[in-house]
Order: C-alpha cells, then sequence, then structure tokens
C-alpha cells in the first residue's frame, strides 16, 4: 500500500513538474517576444521615415525650377514653408559629399571614398545618422508628388515619362498639396512680390496637375541650365574653330612646304640647253 502510494506521488510530482516547467517556457517566451517587440518599436523610433533618394530629387526641382525666381526676386522664403531649407532633414548630410570625379564620391566627415552614391547614402545612414537634422520633423521628399518628382528623374532618360494614365484622385491630391506649398511659402497677401511668386509658382508646379489637357511641366526652364547648355555649345564651337584653324595652318604649311622642295629640286637640277650653248 504504501509502494502503490509513494508511485502515485512520483507520477503527480513529475506532472506537476513537467506542467510547471511547460508553463515556465510558455511565460518565458512571451516575455522574450515581448522584449522582441519593444527593441523593434525603440528602433522605429529612431529611425528616420523620410526617403533620402526622393528628398535629393525634390531639392534638385527647388534648386533648378524655383529658387532661380525666387533669389532674383531677392525673396526669402518663411521658416513655415516646406521647401525652407531648414525643413530638409538631410540638409548636413548633403552638404559634405564631394563628387571627385566620375564614379568617385567622398564623404566629407571621414574622408572615405565610394565608387556611388548609393554606397555613400548607406555609409550616411550606417555611420553618421547623428548628423540629421531631425529637429523639424518635416520631410521634403513628401513634397515630392507636387513636384512632379517622377517626371524630373525620367528628363536624364532619353524620354522624359509623362504620366500614361491620369487618375483624377491623386491629380486632384498633388494640386491640393501644390496649392498648399505655394500659398505657405509665398502667401499673396504679405506683398506684391509673394504675389507675384505665388503666381509664377502655381504655373511653374501647379497648372499641370491636371487631367483635362497636356500643361508643359516646369514651363520655365532654370537659369542654371540655360548657363550650362550655353557653356557647353560656346565650348563646342571653340573646339571646332581651333580644329580648323589648325587644319588650315597645316594644310598651308603643307604646300609651301611642297613648294619650297620643288623650287630647289629644279635649280639643282643640271640645264643640258646652257651646256650645250657652251660646247658649240
Ligand atoms: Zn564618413
Amino acid at each position: 500500500m504504501r509502494r502503490f502510494w509513494s508511485w502515485r506521488i512520483w507520477v503527480v510530482v513529475f506532472l506537476a513538474l513537467a506542467l510547471s516547467s511547460s508553463r515556465f517556457i510558455a511565460c518565458a517566451e512571451k516575455y522574450r517576444v515581448s522584449e522582441e517587440r519593444q527593441r523593434q518599436l525603440q528602433e522605429e523610433k529612431g529611425r528616420v521615415h523620410c526617403s533620402r533618394s526622393r528628398s535629393r530629387t525634390s531639392r534638385n526641382i527647388v534648386s533648378e525650377y524655383l529658387m532661380p525666381f525666387v533669389e532674383s526676386e531677392k525673396y526669402t522664403l518663411p521658416k513655415s514653408c516646406r521647401l525652407h531649407p531648414d525643413n530638409d532633414i538631410y540638409r548636413e548630410q548633403e552638404g559634405n559629399i564631394d563628387e571627385l570625379r566620375p564614379m568617385q564620391w567622398q564623404c566629407r566627415y571621414c574622408k572615405k571614398l565610394f565608387r556611388s552614391q548609393v554606397y555613400l547614402d548607406m555609409h550616411f545612414d550606417n555611420r553618421h545618422s547623428e548628423n540629421l537634422d531631425t529637429s523639424s520633423n518635416k520631410c521634403l521628399a513628401d513634397t515630392c508628388g507636387a513636384l512632379h518628382c517622377d517626371y524630373f528623374d525620367s528628363l536624364s532618360s532619353s524620354k522624359p515619362k509623362m504620366q500614361a494614365t491620369c487618375k483624377p484622385a491623386v491629380v486632384e491630391k498633388n494640386r491640393h498639396a501644390c496649392e498648399v506649398l505655394a500659398n505657405t511659402c509665398f502667401p499673396a497677401e504679405k506683398s506684391p512680390v509673394a504675389k507675384k511668386l505665388n503666381d509664377f509658382f502655381k504655373r511653374q508646379f501647379c497648372d499641370a496637375h491636371t487631367c483635362k489637357k497636356k500643361l508643359k511641366i516646369y514651363p520655365r526652364g532654370s537659369g542654371i541650365d540655360r548657363n550650362r547648355s550655353l557653356i557647353y555649345a560656346l565650348s563646342f564651337f571653340t573646339i571646332v574653330v581651333l580644329a580648323l584653324f589648325y587644319l588650315v595652318v597645316y594644310l598651308h604649311k603643307r604646300e609651301s612646304g611642297m613648294l619650297i622642295k620643288g623650287l630647289r629640286r629644279a635649280r639643282s637640277r643640271p640645264s643640258f640647253k646652257g651646256s650645250k650653248v657652251q660646247k658649240d
């Protein structure tokens, strides 16, 4: 009898131990999952949710198609404007990039060299994230819809891409965002210059947000591009003129050299007529 009870007690003890250990394992697993989730949330908090490449496109559009006109009017963007440099979290890092030559990029913080800007961007994310200006918490990439970033990026390809199918809801959303930008950056009631630039901004960026007719995006080209084209045209013209000049000089020298040689040969040749006369 005693043996029987002792055997049962052992079984109960074993089952109790098994149950408690499985509970303990389940609790430990739950705790681990919760810890992992907390860690992920902390990482998410620190991570910047703003596309660097889209921000760069937006920045290039602003510098090529807006700022030359804003600067020519001596207008200062208000800080409430999303296009103000202070509202660009990548501004500090982007100012520390050197393109030494094609396929060679340098980080100014640590002088490390990269073959591609993509690797330099990754380097900034991994090594210099402390230089991100997250104080304003505004992302320049958010203005891409209003500023036609996709179209701008396609300009570097052979065929600029116009939107194939027009989606009225998207177009309306982008147009609204564009007009909000125009009104916050250039409040028309502020001054005549602000009113002028407000109208210009809407013509340059907002009018093309329509499905009704195909309007030119950025109807007024940037001063930078025009100057660049002029420089290229002048350089090409100078090269052609120099090439023609050297060709003419070369041909002239060649002709005169041949003439001199011909004359020398003619002089050194014996005169048969003269010798005959002397013999007679
Ligand atoms: Zn670096």
